[in-house]
Order: C-alpha cells, then structure tokens, then sequence
C-alpha cells in the first residue's frame, strides 16, 4: 500500500527579512507524507521566493504528477524535477526506506545579530570549536571590521564565517580590510562571496589572506568544482540543489576537491531543518551547519527544533490539497 498526502503551510516571517530587495512576510512550503505498508516519511518542499526558480504552484503541481504516479507503484526518479521538489520528496522517500539519518545533536552555527552578550550565551551552549557567522556587507564596511574586530577580540577561542552575499566593490571590500585588526584574520575562517563578481572575490582573497567560500556562484550555469586558491569551502543548500542522492554527490565532490562542504538551510522550516541537521552531522561531520534561521519565523511546522520556543503548527494546522493512494 503507498498513499501520499500534500500539505501548504504559510508561516509569518518576522518583519526585517528581505531577500533580494524584497521583503518576505510569510513563509509559504510544502510537507509531504507518504506511507508505504507500515512505514512513514516525511519531507518539506520550500521552493525560496528570488532564489528558486520554480514557484510554489510549480513546485505543487510537479510534486502532485510524481506522488501519483509513485503512489500508482511506480520506480520513480528525480531527473528533471526541480530542486526544492527533488529535496522534499527524496528526504520523505528516505525517511520511509528508513534511510534518512536523523539528527541527534540539532547544532548549528549561531547567526550573531550584532550583540556580542547574546552570541556569547548561544556560544556556551555549543559543544566543541566556537564558530558563529555574521552577515556583512548591508552597512558600511568600516562597521563590518568593527564588529568582527570587536567580537574577535572579546573571544579567543571564537572563530567567524562571514557572509557578504557579494555585496562588496572591491574598494568597499578593501576598506573593510583596511579596519580589520590583523591579529584577528586568521581566526575569520571564510568570507561568502565577498565581492560582485567571482574574479573579484578570489583577487580579495589574495591580498587579504581570508579564505573565501561559494554560495551563490556554485548554484551557476559554468561552474566547475575545483579547489582554486584561497577557497576554502562550498555552501550547499540542498533545497536549491536537489534531492538527497544529488546534494551527497555534491558534497562527496567538494570534499574531493579538498574544501569544505557547509549544509545551510534556504529558510526551511522546522521539519527542513531537522532534517539538514540529520544530513549534515552525516555528510559532514566536521563542518557544523548554518541553519540558524528558525528565530526569522513566527511558528514551527510539524516537528519541534528542541530549543526553539516558537508554537508548533501540527496537520491539522495546515491546508490539506492532496491525498493519493494504490
Ligand atoms: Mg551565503
């Protein structure tokens, strides 16, 4: 027996998220469950608004063709299926293989808002090597070395990832190098595309010494995995890249290269990234993930982040649009 059910949600965002230029009220997804026999499974499909190039409606339709077609008891692929769907539906297809690993210690490197005394709390709670992430790059650069200068300083065992979302000109980037205390550089383990353009991210990395990681350039038509100078990591939002089986070779191929492999979370909601947290401590157990984005939304989906303490929306919280079965 295989029945499969579709669930929308739509979570409230908080009300400073802007991506790309545009704000994000609420966060709308997908959770899928599906039963095969006596086993279950379940996954989110969360196509992000700017960054994912199908919509939610594609990603619904697209996921209703495959879930009837595998309930029918069909051998099903991903070929061709967009990622967020390809994700969803392969960590749901897992989970009732009983192949998903699941996650045992929920860690993940804090996102620091600018207030060192909270990011020293959420720090005292993590096992292990102290790293926090900053976004940089939205005031002025000179703001930037302050803060990390500050935080650096104040913590000596604390390392930072930076992420400038290529917001830099490379003389803004430069003069965020001109303020930074060099004795702290080397504890700043990389920078996310510092600058607009790749070719200025690496000549960045260059002159300053800081280790820089690809985000968005390695999600781009032409890119080749390949360990240049001063890279030092690949950001993988399985989300925006594809199922299961596609984002493990994804990673098994930054590794080989001889980089980082960072999971980070595309906004997901609880269920995601519960389940990025499984990947990850799996996948790369020696690069703690970014999925510190939870405390960005107003409610949790189905399943509980344990230290969160937002209201868990249950099923029966959610639209039902979709129920198919052999
Ligand atoms: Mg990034």
């Amino acid at each position: 027996m295989r029945r499969a059910r579709l669930y929308r949600y739509q979570v409230p965002m908080d009300a400073g998220v802007v991506l790309r230029n545009q704000r994000l009220k609420s966060r709308i997804g997908l959770v899928v469950h599906l039963e095969q026999d006596d086993r279950t499974g379940e996954g989110e499909i969360a196509p992000l608004p700017g960054f994912s190039l199908e919509s939610i409606d594609q990603a619904e339709s697209i996921a209703r063709l495959w879930l009837t077609q595998w309930a029918g008891g069909n051998e099903m692929s991903f070929d061709g299926v967009p990622p967020s769907v390809a994700f969803g539906l392969s960590c749901a297809l897992a989970e009732s293989d009983g192949r998903m690993p699941m996650s045992s210690c929920w860690q993940s490197v804090p996102l620091c808002t600018g207030d060192p005394d909270l990011l020293f709390d959420q720090l005292s709670c993590l096992p292990g090597r102290k790293i926090a992430k900053i976004k940089v790059g939205l005031y002025e650069p000179i703001r930037d070395s302050l803060l990390v200068n500050t935080l650096l300083e104040a913590l000596d065992d604390l390392h930072l990832r930076l992420d400038a979302n290529r917001a830099w000109t490379p003389d803004k980037a430069a003069s965020f190098l001109r303020w930074l205390n060099p004795a702290v550089i080397d504890r700043i383990d990389f920078i996310e595309e510092p600058c607009g353009l790749p070719t200025q991210s690496l000549a960045f990395a260059a002159q300053s010494g800081i280790p820089i990681a690809w985000d968005e350039s390695s999600r781009e038509p032409g890119f080749t995995l390949e360990a240049l100078p001063g890279v030092a990591a690949v950001i993988i939002k399985p989300t925006l890249t594809g199922s299961l089986a596609y984002c493990q070779q994804r990673i098994a191929g930054v590794h080989q290269a001889g980089m980082l492999a960072v999971v980070s979370s595309a906004l997901e909601s609880s269920l995601g990234l519960g389940q990025l947290s499984g990947l990850a401590q799996q996948l790369t157990p020696d690069a703690p993930p970014g999925l510190d984005t939870l405390s960005l939304m107003q409610a949790q989906v189905v399943r509980p982040w344990p230290a969160s303490t937002l209201p868990l929306l249950d099923y029966a919280d959610l639209s039902l649009i979709g129920v198919v079965e052999s």
